[in-house]
């Protein structure tokens, strides 16, 4: 049973869409009008994401560049790539990760010099990331965020889980200073990952915590109507040595093709 209701689409408002898959209660739908792939009766409530991040490991020992844990290495070569990149753009200054879940980006950008802070959805998280790290980590939504004006904000992942994307970058675009740049990663619809695996990849938890399936198209469109300028695509290679050895040129390929998993722009504010 469903039990929450159908909407219009959150990029232009259109009712009329086209079911393109259905995975359990949700229906994830294509906009007839734009285009945007999005899920058609979303689950409401944010309490979604303390459940979220309960499996998650709290160990603090393990959230250290040299953490015997695999998968956090990983996570840290992704945000210094990240960060390299951002400070092509500019280095220092102020930085809001929205999303911040444990502060682990946060981590990284703060040995960067960034002056960082963080807004989160869980408590769990955030008390994470407050008490191991000491982060400025505020637990609430963006539209009650202060007119605190910074000069970088980022959402790695974070965009395909508001139920109402295009507001809340409206938002978040008040939140930067004049010429302040916003960064923005979330999964490619469009990716070769997708093509394969289809049905698959909109499945797992996505339907629960994932609202928006992005393609470049759609993202570009909906970060210029947000009123964001200069939007540029990045192509950011996540290449980890070892890990991906065997799928490394594969994945080389479709970073240039444009079709890796993960879609990247950069916006500024005018
Ligand atoms: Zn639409």
């Amino acid at each position: 049973m469903i039990d929450t209701p159908s909407r219009p689409c959150p990029a232009c408002g259109e009712s009329k869409h086209r079911i393109k898959f259905i995975k359990g209660e949700y229906h994830i739908v294509r906009c007839s009008a734009c285009s945007l792939v999005y899920l058609l009766n979303p689950p409401q409530e944010t309490a979604l994401y303390d459940e979220y991040y309960k499996d998650i490991k709290f160990d603090p020992s393990l959230y250290r560049a040299d953490s015997p844990d695999s998968a956090l290495g990983e996570y840290f070569a992704i945000n210094q790539k990240r960060l390299k990149t951002i400070k092509t753009f500019k280095s220092g200054g102020s930085l809001l990760d929205i999303g911040c879940g444990k502060g682990l980006f946060l981590k990284t950008a703060r040995d960067f010099g960034y002056q960082v802070q963080g807004l989160e959805v869980s408590n769990q998280a955030a008390r994470f990331a407050r008490q191991e790290f000491g982060f400025p980590v505020r637990v609430g939504d963006v539209a009650e965020s202060e007119d605190s004006l910074y000069d970088i904000i980022t959402l790695w992942h974070v965009l395909e889980h508001f139920i109402d994307p295009l507001e809340k970058l409206r938002q978040i675009r008040r939140l930067l200073k004049p010429g302040g740049f916003c960064f923005i990663e979330v999964p490619n619809l469009y990716s070769l990952k997708f093509m394969l695996s289809r049905r698959k990849w909109v499945g797992g938890n996505h339907p629960r915590y994932h609202r928006t399936f992005f393609t470049a198209q759609s993202l570009g469109a909906m970060l210029r109507a947000a009123g964001f300028t200069r939007v540029r695509r990045l192509l950011l290679f996540y290449h980890i040595p070892g890990r991906f050895r065997t799928y490394g040129f594969l994945k080389r390929g479709m970073n240039l093709l444009a079709m890796d998993a993960f879609l990247d722009y950069m916006v500024t504010k005018p």
